[in-house]
């Protein structure tokens, strides 16, 4: 079945009894037990699980071809449960470039819990390989990357992931399943956060972990989830669900006009460079071939001059809304150094682009002016 058969079959389950189309939402967060005692179905309490939930849970599996989906209140508190998962003293191995958040949790909240982690740039294999020590658990891949838009080697990774009896993460928040599915590629969990694509509308928050086998791991996050309880409610998960069933239409669009609007700043001669894996001079435009559908609807581009420069090209935008966040069917752009805060490490003349489902001649004219 093709994938956007898949995504909305898997959203749309018409009820038996009163034929409603559209799933309802399930608030109760408790449920009635029998003259003799017996609940009449699986579920107990909402914590632990909840009809609404467990339907976007399922459709997350089937999309990214995994056994098992969760989902929770937020993606970094899809990432925060992972790392609960495992134990003091484990070592983890992270991109270089990086949702800032996902290193900022190791470094806040987990180094002082007795994790040890280790940054490495994973497009080079030989560093990843020599970072890999004997209590490292999980190698942590984001691809491609926020912001620079690094693709790392999803297959290669997770084979070295799996000689040191490790697994292999991805975070898939950018290409989406549409784009590319990491399980496939051999990884062994794939992380959202379902407030971007999945969701599209910039109005939820959420997060996901969908993992490729139920394997102990996967038990011992389970039991996480439901003990912690850093789970979305019933109407955030609806909310995601009616996103997934138009993820393949506006993944596809959006990533049209990003593929346009690359080409055009690329030729600009007020831009210094543009990161894209849409453009023939991608440094891994081999490995982008071989792992993903297409290059997505994210970009960043480097103007000439530093973050006065940037800033002014940005305030003189018009279509483009100067927010953080991505994924919505809205354009927004965003100096990402100023949103990183001091410790950034991002070049201070870039700008970070999510693409949405404007026109794109209106895109590239409001591009024009401001850069004029
Ligand atoms: N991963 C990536 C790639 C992101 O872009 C973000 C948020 O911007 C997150 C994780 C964190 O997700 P959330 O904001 O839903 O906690």
């Amino acid at each position: 079945m093709h994938f956007d058969t898949l995504a909305l079959r898997a959203t749309h389950q018409p009820d038996p009894i009163t034929g409603v189309v559209v799933p309802p939402i399930h608030l109760s967060t408790t449920y009635a037990r029998n003259e003799a005692n017996e609940l009449p179905g699986p579920y107990i309490y909402t914590r632990p699980n909840n009809p609404t939930r467990e339907a976007l849970e399922k459709t997350l599996a089937m999309l990214e071809g995994g056994a098992v989906g969760m989902a929770f209140g937020s993606g970094q508190a899809a990432t925060m449960t992972l790392f609960q998962a495992l134990s003091p003293g484990d070592h983890v191995l992270l991109s270089t470039d990086a949702y800032y958040g996902t290193p900022a949790l190791l470094e806040q909240v987990f180094h002082p819990w007795g994790l040890t982690y280790t940054r490495v740039d994973m497009r080079d294999l030989e560093a990843v390989r020599a970072s890999i020590h004997e209590n490292t658990r999980v190698l942590w891949c984001e691809t491609p990357s926020n912001p620079m838009l690094d693709i790392a080697d999803l297959r290669s990774i997770s084979q070295l992931a799996h000689d040191a009896g490790a697994i292999c993460v991805c975070d898939n928040t950018w290409a989406t399943p549409v784009l590319q599915r990491p399980i496939e590629l051999g990884c062994d969990v794939v992380m959202h956060s379902t407030t971007k694509y999945l969701s599209g509308h910039s109005d939820v928050l959420g997060g996901a972990l969908i993992f490729k086998e139920e394997a102990e791991f996967t038990q011992r996050v389970r039991l996480l989830q439901g003990l912690s309880g850093a789970v979305p409610s019933p109407f955030d998960c609806w909310l995601v669900s009616r996103g997934i069933k138009t993820l393949g239409v506006r993944v596809r669009a959006q990533s049209d006009t990003a593929q346009r609007i690359a080409e055009f700043l690329t030729n600009h001669l007020a831009v210094e460079s543009v990161h894209y894996p849409g453009l023939e001079n991608h440094p891994q435009r081999s490995i982008i071939q071989q792992q993903m559908k297409g290059p997505g609807a994210m970009l960043s581009v480097q103007v000439k001059g530093g973050a006065d420069e940037a800033l002014r090209f940005i305030g003189k935008l018009t279509l483009f809304t100067r927010a953080t966040s991505l994924g919505g069917v809205e354009s927004l752009i965003e100096h990402r150094a100023t949103a990183e805060g001091p410790n950034s490490i991002t070049p201070k003349n870039l700008l970070r682009i999510s693409v949405g489902l404007e026109h794109a001649d209106d895109l590239l004219a409001d591009l024009a002016q401001a850069l004029d």
